[in-house]
């Protein structure tokens, strides 16, 4: 159908919003309930109640903006929230895309049988309560004890995020019961990786998204002096971390290429000159594309770490802090985006995402697709995320024809 985004309309849609929750260190600061976020929601709102699409919002504080029809609900969306010290599109994009798709199909009066969504769920980065806690409110899968016993990375339980909002925990755990039937549901999103640059690509098709796995771990071992204790009789925490690190990653490039292991965060106790490490706590992550190969590093690695505390007289201790299961895009999705790619003539190809997304959350009750654009040098939760803008007019006018289609 010959029908294009207003892209001049989207652009400054988007560098509106990037200026809302601006951080004097540098990107933007907009974790979800944030004061910054409550004034990019009013913003938001604004906007879609502008379009005329119904607006509604969940327990969650999810927003929608929709246009009526029969049957189950295309939507599409992505977050609007953002790390500390991120950049202007990761999330944003794929509101306000989905946002101008929809305005497109009004304005033009594009017929369409079914239901159309566009959704902002609420902190997809994980700063309140792990990953994902809007579309996972949507999809019903959160654990109310988590939400009332764990801790924000402020310091603070939720509730006290949530005070002076029109949200409480009950709420946040009813909210998917306001959830239309949902046929499909779309996110475009940018890479967050080099392939499509490298590859000098325009269009990622995403055929799956990785699950993954985070535990804090530790091991420990006993401090003493670094002067008098003899090499064979010392019990190194660190070393058992160096030794675990080295020997997992090496079975993961061997045994599993292509999926990951990470240890990013490490703190070593007592921590000096001339003490042997008696404490080591860190972070452990591993994602996989594959269920199989997610089953079989949990066991190997876990074991992995007891076998060389054991042999190195340390305790291996873990705690799960989070996890995901891997997603298939269904062929029927990716080869609508493709047929659609062609008749645009744009240059595609398909590649996994390695990133989480709430699409991944909106598989267990929808069929999911997932559009990428390149982003500059693969950047993403930085001040220094930067895209090409004929790239994202290019994704934009992909998801308006992909969207007319699963609508018809
Ligand atoms: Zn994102």
């Amino acid at each position: 159908m010959d029908i294009k985004v207003n892209f001049d309309r989207l652009k400054k849609d988007i560098e509106s919003l990037s200026q809302i929750g601006r951080d004097p260190q540098g990107g933007i600061t907009r974790p979800s309930f944030s004061k910054a976020d409550l004034e990019a929601r009013d913003w938001l709102k604004g906007r879609i109640e502008s379009s005329g699409l119904a607006l509604g919002e969940d327990g969650a504080g999810n927003i929608f903006g929709r246009k009526e029809g029969k049957g189950k609900t295309i939507m599409a969306g992505s977050h609007i929230d953002t790390v500390i010290n991120g950049g202007m599109f990761d999330g944003s994009i794929g509101v306000l895309s989905a946002l101008e798709c929809l305005r497109r199909i009004k304005e033009e009066n594009i017929p369409h049988s079914k239901p159309l969504e566009v959704a902002s769920f609420t902190d997809e980065e994980g700063n309140l309560s792990g990953d994902f806690l809007g579309s996972r409110a949507f999809t019903g899968l959160l654990d109310q004890e988590i939400l009332e016993k764990g801790l924000t990375q402020f310091g603070v339980p939720l509730a006290e995020i949530l005070e002076g909002t029109n949200f409480t925990i009950q709420s946040i755990m009813e909210a998917h019961e306001q959830r239309p039937d949902i046929e499909a549901f779309i996110e475009i999103h940018i890479e967050q990786g080099p392939v499509l640059e490298t590859e000098n690509k325009t269009i990622g098709i995403v055929d799956g998204i990785a699950g993954k796995h985070y535990r804090w771990c530790s091991f420990a071992g006993k401090a003493s002096h670094a002067g008098t204790t003899p090499l064979e009789l010392r019990q190194d925490a660190f070393l058992g971390l160096a030794d675990f690190a080295l020997k997992s990653t090496q079975h993961v490039a061997t045994e599993h290429y292509g999926s990951m292991v990470t240890i990013g965060r490490v703190s070593v106790r007592p921590g000096a000159f001339s003490i042997v490490p008696g404490q080591v706590d860190f972070s452990f992550e591993f994602r996989s594309q594959s269920k199989k190969t997610l089953e079989e590093l949990k066991k190997h690695l876990f074991s992995l770490a007891e076998d060389v505390a054991s042999t190195r007289g340390l305790e291996f201790g873990s705690k799960l802090v989070d996890e995901t299961e891997p997603v298939s895009i269904p062929a029927r999705i990716q080869d609508i985006m493709k047929d659609e790619c062609e008749n645009l003539g744009y240059s595609s190809m398909t590649l996994p995402s390695g990133a989480g997304h709430d699409v991944q959350i909106l598989a267990s009750v929808a069929e999911p697709g997932m559009i990428f654009i390149p982003c500059v040098d693969g950047i993403s939760h930085s001040p220094q995320e930067m895209i090409q803008w004929e790239d994202l007019e290019k994704g934009a006018n992909l998801l308006l024809q992909v969207l007319i289609r699963l609508a018809s």
